[in-house]
């Protein structure tokens, strides 16, 4: 299988405002066009089929994954129909999470959450900086493993 590993830009900002960071912090989540950023998929995956490429990797550049759970739902679904329209194509989308943030989705939005990760989200990777306690790390650790399962 050739798998072509990149990073899409379909959100910029954050709503937290951890001291050390130097990303866009302090504002609210912003989502690029969801028509727009589906089209620019569309065609990555014709010219990857052009190419002999079966797979697309992408690590999603959203500071903070689950902080807008509709959003990243809304375009989980467009991943699902792409890949739909596109049997034996895979797609596969990783990120970086507040655990707080994922915590929250996922007790809120739990199929929401489990339809995201049927998407094709393999990986959410977890700062433990964004854990209130020892506690809420461990939970959401236990609530990925449990959807893996
Ligand atoms: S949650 Fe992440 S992106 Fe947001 S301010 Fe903190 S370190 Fe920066």
């Amino acid at each position: 299988m050739i798998i072509a590993i990149f990073s899409f830009h379909e959100a910029k900002g954050c709503n937290q405002g951890c001291t050390f960071c130097a990303a866009d912090k302090q504002q609210r989540e912003q989502y690029r066009n969801i028509d727009i950023a589906i089209k620019d998929l569309e065609y990555l995956i014709k010219r990857a089929k052009r190419l002999g490429v079966n797979k697309l990797s992408m690590y999603l550049s959203n500071l903070d994954l689950f902080q807008s759970p509709e959003m990243l739902y809304n375009f989980s679904q467009e991943i699902k129909r792409l890949k739909e329209e596109n049997p034996g194509f895979e797609i596969e989308t990783r990120g970086l999470s507040r655990v707080t943030s994922f915590l929250s989705a996922a007790k809120k939005h739990e199929q929401w959450v489990q339809s995201i990760k049927d998407s094709g989200l393999s990986t959410v990777g977890f700062g433990h900086y964004g854990a209130d306690t020892a506690e809420s790390l461990g939970a959401a650790y236990k609530f990925t493993v449990d959807m893996i399962d």
